[in-house]
C-alpha cells in the first residue's frame, strides 16, 4: 500500500496571462490585411513570437520571411511587433515596398527616447537580449550612440564620453527584477546614470511577472505556455522558479508535459506568454483535468483594459 500522503490535486491559473494589447494588434493586423487586400501579404520576421500564431496564419495566406529584400518588388509587408531600425524602413522604400507597421506602440515609445536622447548627445546603454529583433530595431535608431548591456560582464565593458550624460533604456520584455540589478551594476560604474522617462519594461511584460510571483510558492510545478524564442515566456519560467516554484517549464502544447514532471506533484501553476492565444491555455487545461488536475482556481493580480488602435496605414483601408 501506499504509506505516502497524496497532495490534492489543483491548478491556479494566472491573472492576467497571454495576449497582451500590441500582440492582439499584431496579429489582427495581418488577419485585416489578408482580408482587405488578399493574400499573399508578406510578414517580416515572426509577426509575434509564437509557433501557433504563425502556423495559423502562414495558413490563411501570410508569407513570413526575414529580410524584406526576400519580398517580391510593391508587394505588401507588414512589419512584426517587435519593431524595425530605420533602415529596414529606407530599404523597404528603396523596393517601393507597401508597408504596414505593426510595431507596438510601447516598442515605439522605446525608440523615440533613443532617438531623443541620442539627439541631445547622450550615450544609451540599452539593457536587453543580444541577437533579439526588439533589440535590433531601437539600436538602429542610434547605433553610434547605444550600447547593449545583456549579461552582467557586459556592464565592465561600457565606454561613456561624459559619466553625466548617460542613460540606461531597456527591452519591453524583460525580467524587471534582472534589470534593476543590472541597474544598480550600471549606476557602481557611473553615479549620474539616468532612468528612462517612464518604464520600458511593459504594463503585459511587469504584470504576467507579479501574477506567476504571487502563485509560485505554493506551486510544485508551473508551465508557462510560449514558445522558445518568445522573450517574455522565458522570463515567466525564471520568474517561477525565484518566486520559489519547485519546477517549471516552458512548453509550446500541452503534448509537450513530460508526464514525469507530474509525479508527486499536488498544485499546478498556469499561466502563458504575452504572445499566446488562451486556446492553447484551455487546451493544456484539458489535458491536465483527464490526469486529474480538474480544480481549476484563477488568481488575478490586476485587471487590464489596454487596447491600441491599428496601424493608421491599414485603418484608411478599413472605413471605406
Ligand atoms: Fe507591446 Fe508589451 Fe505586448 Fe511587447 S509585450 S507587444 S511591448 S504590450
Amino acid at each position: 500500500g501506499d504509506t505516502q500522503t497524496t497532495k490534492p490535486k489543483r491548478v491556479l491559473l494566472a491573472k492576467p496571462r497571454g495576449y497582451c494589447a500590441g500582440v492582439d494588434r499584431a496579429v489582427v493586423t495581418v488577419e485585416k490585411a489578408l482580408e482587405t487586400y488578399g493574400p499573399p501579404v508578406y510578414v517580416r520576421k515572426q509577426i509575434v513570437h509564437n509557433k501557433h500564431v504563425v502556423e495559423t496564419l502562414e495558413k490563411r495566406g501570410a508569407i513570413f520571411v526575414e529580410e524584406t529584400d526576400e519580398v517580391p518588388e510593391g508587394a505588401l509587408v507588414v512589419f512584426s511587433a517587435h519593431g524595425v531600425a530605420p533602415a529596414v524602413h529606407d530599404g523597404a522604400k528603396q523596393r517601393n515596398l507597401r508597408t504596414i507597421d505593426a510595431t507596438c506602440p510601447l516598442v515605439t515609445k522605446v525608440h523615440q527616447e533613443a532617438k531623443r536622447f541620442a539627439r541631445d548627445d547622450y550615450d544609451i546603454l540599452l539593457i536587453g537580449h543580444e541577437g533579439h529583433e526588439e533589440v535590433e530595431g531601437t539600436s538602429g535608431e542610434a547605433p553610434e550612440r547605444i550600447q547593449l548591456v545583456d549579461r552582467p560582464e557586459d556592464v565592465d565593458k561600457v565606454q561613456v564620453r561624459d559619466p553625466s550624460k548617460v542613460i540606461w533604456l531597456s527591452q519591453t520584455t524583460l525580467s524587471v527584477d534582472e534589470t534593476m540589478e543590472r541597474v544598480n551594476q550600471l549606476r557602481e560604474r557611473f553615479p549620474e546614470l539616468q532612468d528612462p522617462p517612464s518604464d520600458d519594461i511593459c504594463y503585459a511584460t511587469q504584470n504576467r511577472q507579479v501574477a506567476v510571483k504571487a502563485m509560485a510558492a505554493e506551486c510544485d510545478l508551473v508551465l508557462v505556455v510560449g514558445s522558445q524564442n518568445s522573450s517574455n515566456s522565458k522570463r515567466l519560467v525564471e520568474v517561477a522558479r525565484n518566486a520559489g516554484a519547485r519546477d517549471a517549464h516552458l512548453i509550446d502544447y500541452a503534448d509537450e508535459v513530460d508526464e514525469s514532471w507530474l509525479d508527486g506533484v499536488g498544485t499546478i501553476g498556469v499561466t502563458s506568454g504575452a504572445s499566446v492565444p488562451d486556446v492553447l491555455v484551455m487546451q493544456l487545461l484539458s489535458w491536465l483535468a483527464e490526469r486529474g488536475w480538474a480544480d481549476v482556481e484563477e488568481v488575478t493580480t490586476a485587471n487590464e483594459k489596454v487596447a491600441f488602435a491599428l496601424p493608421r496605414e491599414l485603418r484608411k483601408d478599413l472605413v471605406r
